[in-house]
Formats: C-alpha cells, structure tokens, sequence
C-alpha cells in the first residue's frame, strides 16, 4: 500500500522535517504542523524530494522578482 505525505492544505509553503520524540521517528511540517509517526522509506524519500523541488522553486520565484525589480 502506498503512503500518502499531504499537508493540512494545498497552499502551505512549509518544509518537511524530520524529528525524534518518545521513542518515534517523525516527519512534521514546519508551517502546517502536521505529523507522520514511525515513517516508511517511502515517506521519507517523498520528503526529501518535496523539499527540493520546493527549494529550487523558491530559487525561481526569488530569480523572477529580481528581474521585475530591475525592469520597475
Ligand atoms: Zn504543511
């Protein structure tokens, strides 16, 4: 069966992080707080994968308003 690594919403910008606490390795989200108790590989491979794509998309967005900025 295949896991699902969501947010709370669509729209949340946090990233993925992991933590150990009673015991449990878990995987929480920094903005939406939402947690993963005992998390599979696959799970934490999802993380890891969403945390780079989320770092090269702040990147562009960063690269983009620099160049609004230069042509306002
Ligand atoms: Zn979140």
């Amino acid at each position: 069966m295949s896991e699902i690594l969501a947010h709370h919403h669509d729209r949340c910008t946090g990233v993925w992080r992991g933590m150990y606490e009673d015991g449990n390795d878990l995987i929480y989200c920094t903005e939406c707080r939402i947690r993963y108790a005992n998390c599979s590989l696959e799970l934490r491979y999802a993380a890891i994968d969403e945390n780079w794509a989320g770092i090269y998309l702040k990147r562009l967005t960063d690269e983009g308003a620099a160049l609004l900025k230069e042509e306002s």
